[in-house]
């Protein structure tokens, strides 16, 4: 029985790992849990799982609930999501927390040297290497659940890492794919939260749009697979059918392919090294299907792909302000304060105005975070 943490239980990933949990309840024991300000769902997952520890955004949240389950411990704030991970009894942190909050919380649930299955992209990106020598020192595995780390992560089993030639992430090119980039001039919050394939967050479905999400996925990329971003590649896959692939010296490619469904990376870093039946998951029907489609990445028009690339190939804080400039930017967006092109042009002028510092530790990495938030917000001001 693999017992877990998990933090941001209530968002899209947490939610499905729950579904999940619940699935295969012979198999793990949730201990703890954090969840924001969505209550009713905190209530659901402790009368469900009974875990020992939960945490909640606000104090006044965790004082009702505290009367309500006596039997559970209840906390909250940051000091509640690094109880959550570090809780003792627990060996798998699951992070699906949304942006670079989660980042403090992985890095003390490391040094417990706890297996960290990890969709919190923005940890990766903006503490990669922070992270991974912490990871490396306290002998904690890093597992992706982003389904296109997942897919190479599967892809590379018992391969040599060294004879990899490069890897390819798919990208199914969001809500926005078949305009151009003159006709994202007047398109709407509604229209960008509508993704074609997946269904998931409200932020990521914007990351998805703007090609961020793809962005951060190559920084994630390089740093949990250590490979330059020179055998990095993007590939615009509309389907969403091929997870990934990886290309070896010897021209062999191997692929993860699936029917579009977050709950198989999720489940399969849990299951990890086995594999678990998928409780009602649609079979992949390739005659069904018919034909695959896809086609170069225009960095022209998706230009937060390329910022990406550009902060990635420099290191460094640039990485943490490109992140948070585009986790405020999207907020901002979707409270429609800023037009969607604007989400891009307000990064790259983030970018464009810092100065870097390449290694730097985890003190001014967060300053550096909330600099970056306070700018963006003056900049509509
Ligand atoms: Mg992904």
């Amino acid at each position: 029985m693999k017992k877990i943490s998990l933090l941001g239980a209530t968002g899209s990933i947490g939610w499905q790992t729950y579904d999940i949990l619940c699935s295969h309840s012979d198999e793990f024991k949730l201990v703890a849990f954090s969840a924001g300000k969505n209550i009713e769902k905190t209530k659901e997952i402790i009368n469900r799982l009974k875990p020992e520890l939960v945490s909640v955004q606000d104090e006044v949240d965790a004082k009702t609930l505290q009367n309500e389950f006596p039997h559970t411990h209840f906390t909250y704030g940051t000091k509640g999501l690094i109880e959550v991970a570090t809780h003792p009894d627990s060996t798998v942190l699951v992070n699906a927390v949304l942006g670079s909050v989660g980042l403090e919380s992985t890095l003390a649930a490391i040094r417990m040297s706890k297996t960290i299955a990890i969709a919190n992209k923005e940890t990766l990106v903006t503490a990669g290497h922070l992270v991974m020598a912490e990871a490396k020192k306290y002998n904690a595995p890093i597992l992706p659940v982003d389904s296109e780390h997942s897919a190479i992560f599967q892809a590379m089993n018992g391969e040599n890492p060294k004879q990899v030639e490069r890897i390819i992430l798919t990208a199914s090119g969001g809500s926005f794919r078949d305009k151009t980039r003159e006709e994202l001039k007047n398109v709407t919050v509604k229209d960008a939260l509508n993704h074609p394939n997946w269904s998931m967050g409200a932020k990521i479905t914007i990351d998805s749009a703007t090609m961020m999400n793809k962005g951060l996925e190559v920084i994630e990329a390089n740093v949990l697979f250590g490979l330059p971003f020179e055998k990095i590649d993007v590939l615009l896959h509309r389907e969403s059918i091929i997870h990934s692939l990886v290309e070896y010296h010897d021209t062999s490619v191997i692929a993860q392919l699936g029917t579009p469904d977050m709950r198989v990376p999720i489940q399969y870093a849990l299951s990890y090294p086995d594999r678990l039946p998928l409780v009602e998951g649609k079979r992949l029907n390739l005659a069904e299907i018919g034909q695959l489609h896809f086609k170069e990445v225009d960095f022209d028009r998706y230009r937060a792909l390329k910022l990406a690339y550009d902060a990635g190939r420099a290191g460094g804080t640039v990485l943490t302000a490109m992140n948070a400039a585009n986790e405020a930017a999207v907020a901002l967006f979707l409270q429609e304060k800023i037009t969607f092109l604007q989400i891009d042009e307000m990064i790259e002028q983030i970018m464009n105005d810092h100065n870097n510092i390449l290694l730097p530790d985890l003190e001014t990495i967060l300053h550096v975070d909330i600099e970056t938030r306070k700018t963006v917000e003056s900049m509509v001001k």
